[in-house]
């Protein structure tokens, strides 16, 4: 099963997102439907809604009078939260009933209005955001649901920034333009991403580089995409992960690379990272173990330290786990020569001219990765001279789980 968050802005076209999504065989769970679902006439909701506010909430009818209710709730945080605090666990209840009930190779979209508000994007494999300009999205209320103008715009204010749902977002689908531009890029998501995407999570496949070597200018969404994957990872590593960093080339702003996202979870003991329970928790996130004896030369002394690998089951997002124990050469390494190369240019234009050269003799991506090693060797002792003139050390030592 797949988990897929789906948000957007009120105008920006969600909706008609979820619609199409139904269509093609989505189970789409309506986070606005439950909420009024759970207040429905004759409700358990509805019942502690009239205990806690009245008789003066409910219309002659006996049904829930939402202009009333939220007369009451809009100007008192309190009385807001205890309406919460009857729906949330509702509506939360109700979630998980039909996430139960879809089959086990669903691929199940959750539309939630406040996602990005909320911070709620971990709890999905993928989280996808559809797009429009506050303008273009006043024009659409105005048009389609009689908002005035002041409305509308008030809304929107109240609302993530675009900025913020860009960060949050691993797929950002925009919607500036015609209603019939939308529904292909919802079909192209679908079949190229969330099915295969499902398919992998269910039968543990991680999705793999090309085989030929490609290098690519530096992206700036690169930062956002590792925190988004650290929070997954946090999420199903539990008290196991005590370090999370976004590490190797893309971490490096400017600096050319594959486009590959490494990211480093420290463990106090790799036993930690081999628990049963941790293992399975990062199956159904989509983060499966890679085949294989994975191992970090120790430059300063020649020995191999163990370490774990996990990939992404996402065939839009090619990431590497490497999971090492704190304090290990390998752990210390990654985020070293990380920073080195973050804090020093010449050492990033030799790193990047060893690249170029190694691209144009035509290596595969495979043996890349070999061939690094002596340079890595060479560059060892330039490393740690920086380490020690900066006084440089892990930052904010080891509770720390950021980027
Ligand atoms: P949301 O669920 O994000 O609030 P909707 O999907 O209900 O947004 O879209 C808001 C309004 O804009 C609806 O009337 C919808 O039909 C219309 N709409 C959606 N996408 C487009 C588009 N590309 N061009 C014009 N109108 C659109």
């Amino acid at each position: 099963m797949l988990r897929v968050g789906l948000s957007g802005g009120i105008g920006s076209g969600k909706s008609t997102v979820a619609h199409r999504l139904r269509e093609l065989g989505a189970v789409v769970i309506d986070a606005d439907l439950l909420a009024r679902e759970v207040v429905a006439t004759g409700s358990e909701g509805l019942d502690a809604v009239v205990r806690r506010f009245g008789d003066g909430v409910l219309d002659d009818d006996g049904v829930l009078n939402r202009a009333a209710l939220g007369a009451l709730v809009f100007s008192d945080v309190g009385a807001r939260r205890d309406l919460e605090g009857i729906t949330h666990p509702l509506i939360a209840r109700r979630t998980k009933e039909l996430l139960a009930a879809a089959p086990h190779d669903a691929v199940t979209v959750h539309d939630v209005p406040l996602l990005v508000e909320k911070a709620m994007g971990a709890a999905y494999h993928l989280v996808v955001v559809v797009g429009a300009g506050a303008d273009l999205r006043v024009k659409r209320l105005m048009h389609s649901r009689g908002m005035t103008e002041t409305d509308a715009r008030s809304r929107i204010a109240a609302q993530a920034t675009d900025e913020e749902r860009r960060r949050a977002a691993d797929v950002w689908l925009d919607n500036e333009g015609r209603r019939e531009d939308l529904a292909p890029s919802v079909e192209r998501l679908w079949h190229e991403r969330l099915v295969p995407f499902e398919h992998n999570v269910r039968h543990g496949v991680r999705s793999r580089p090309p085989e030929a070597l490609v290098l690519v200018p530096s992206d700036p969404g690169w930062a956002a995409a590792a925190q988004r994957l650290l929070a997954r990872l946090r999420l199903a590593f539990g008290t196991a992960m005590v370090t999370g960093d976004h590490v190797g080339s893309t971490a490096v702003p400017g600096l050319l690379s594959k486009d590959v996202v490494d990211l480093q979870v420290g463990v106090r003991t790799l036993d930690a990272a081999d628990d049963e329970t941790v293992r399975a928790r990062l199956d159904a996130a989509g983060f499966p173990r890679a085949q294989g004896v994975y191992a970090d030369f120790d430059r300063g002394s020649e020995g191999l330290w163990p370490k774990r690998m996990h990939g992404n089951a996402d065939p839009g997002r090619v990431t590497h786990v490497h999971v090492r124990e704190v304090g290990s050469p390998g752990w210390r390494w990654a985020l070293m020569f990380r920073d080195w190369m973050r804090a020093d240019p010449a050492a990033r234009r030799d790193y990047e001219a060893e690249k170029r050269r190694l691209a144009s003799a035509g290596a595969t991506t495979a043996e890349y990765a070999a061939a690094k090693e002596p340079w890595f060797d060479s560059v060892h002792p330039r490393a740690e001279a920086w380490a020690r003139e900066t006084g440089w050390a892990p930052a904010d030592g080891l509770a720390r789980a950021d980027g």
